[in-house]
């Protein structure tokens, strides 16, 4: 079967995206480092820079974390505080400077001590999104970091840039939206791993390089779809993955569900779909507000109310027809912890759709414990 991807680094997405973040680095474009979806790349295309993702998902660092940091805190916040620590990380050894935002209060707090590594602005995000105010406000802390970028790198931002960046990251958010729209296909034509792997890919690589590359899969999936070269049984089980981010060590749940020969048709969290669910107003005449009024609307479950998950899950579930939807929260995160009280009701009772709600870490030591429950969960459908 044609590989998505034709390059060097078919296992290894990390290593692809790394690729793309030195390679423009070399060419000039400043790293601005990232931990969360809410940070509005946009803006740093629009410097000409390029983003980099900083959160990570290895448990190796996680012992040199909590020489500082509390223990019961969420393993993501540890392992990317770890590696900054043990300066292990390649993308943060990368980066010119760093944005944050308060989400949750592990990860904000987790920044005032990265601070002394590199210039950091903080953007400050509402959190009860449809009220008002909220989008003006939002709009402020989108300046606050335009403003901040300009005067660290002595350079300006013009409203004509964040037009062409707009219209840039559209473009590649709906490729990315059209591939993750193959994971409908019965029986299935891509893997999660090929989806963790465009997620992945997109977020540092931009322009024509990469609408083409894009384009490329899609004629891929298109002609595997046609010429019925499927990566499931006809017979198999499917799971839709929602809940936290997920990656390294954590895509033990994923591969676990592999082994039940079930197919995962879909990556709801901010390391599938979800940065690349909606674009931004082109043309509007104030791209800084259409910015925020797109950010604003992810669904997060730092958000509150987060009604928008809700209609996520329905769409997804809808299209994707899971027999099973799992919902990933990573230990001590409690706003996706708290959230599943709803999810479980809603996937359940409304989309009349089985559901199974893991807690886990970035650690191996419930493996026997998860692929128990997962075998469980899908043999009740
Ligand atoms: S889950 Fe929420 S806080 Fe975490 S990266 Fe996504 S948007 Fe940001
Ligand atoms: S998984 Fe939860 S606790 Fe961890 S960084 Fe994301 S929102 Fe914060």
């Amino acid at each position: 079967m044609t590989p998505l991807f034709n390059d060097d680094f078919q296992e290894f997405p990390l290593k692809r995206a790394l690729a793309q973040v030195v390679g423009k680095r070399e060419a000039g474009a400043k790293v601005i480092g990232a931990y969360c979806s809410y940070a509005p790349v946009e803006v740093v295309w629009a410097m000409g820079g390029v983003p980099a993702v900083l959160c990570a998902f290895s448990n190796a660092p996680i012992p040199k974390a909590e020489e500082t940091l509390p223990v019961n805190l969420c393993p993501l916040i540890k392992s990317s505080f770890g590696f900054i620590e043990l300066k292990t990380c390649p993308f943060f050894e990368l980066t010119d400077a760093v944005v944050g935002e308060t989400t949750c209060d592990g990860k904000k707090k987790m920044f005032e001590l990265i601070q002394k590594h590199r210039p950091l602005y903080v953007m400050d995000l509402p959190q009860c999104p449809t009220n008002e105010g909220a989008v003006a406000y939002w709009r402020h802390s989108v300046n606050g970091f335009k403003q901040f970028l300009e005067e660290t790198f002595a350079t300006t931002i013009s409203d004509a840039a964040l037009e062409e960046s707009i219209r840039e990251c559209n473009r590649k958010n709906r490729l990315v939206k059209q591939i993750f729209a193959f994971g409908a296909c019965k029986p299935a034509v891509i893997t999660w791993q090929e989806m963790y792997a465009v997620a992945t890919y997109a977020m540092s690589a931009q322009g024509p390089e990469a609408i083409a590359q894009l384009e490329e899969i899609i004629a891929t999936l298109t002609a595997r779809r046609e010429q019925k070269l499927f990566t499931s049984k006809e017979s198999a089980k499917r799971v839709l993955i929602t809940g936290c981010p997920v990656g390294g060590d954590v895509l033990k749940v994923l591969k676990l569900v592999d082994e039940e020969g079930a197919a995962i048709v879909g990556l709801d969290s901010c390391t599938g779909l979800k940065p690349y669910a909606d674009v931004t107003e082109e043309g509007s005449g104030d791209p800084l507000l259409a910015i925020a009024k797109r950010y604003l609307q992810i669904p997060c479950a730092c958000m509150t109310p987060n009604t928008g998950r809700f209609e996520v899950l329905k769409q997804q579930v809808e299209a994707l027809k899971p027999d099973l939807v799992i919902d990933l929260v990573l230990q001590s995160c409690h706003t996706y912890n708290v959230e599943t009280v709803k999810v479980e009701s809603y996937v359940r009772e409304d989309l009349g759709t089985n559901y199974l709600k893991v807690v886990t870490d970035f650690s191996q030591q419930d493996l026997g414990q998860l692929k128990t429950r997962i075998a469980a969960a899908l043999e009740m459908n």
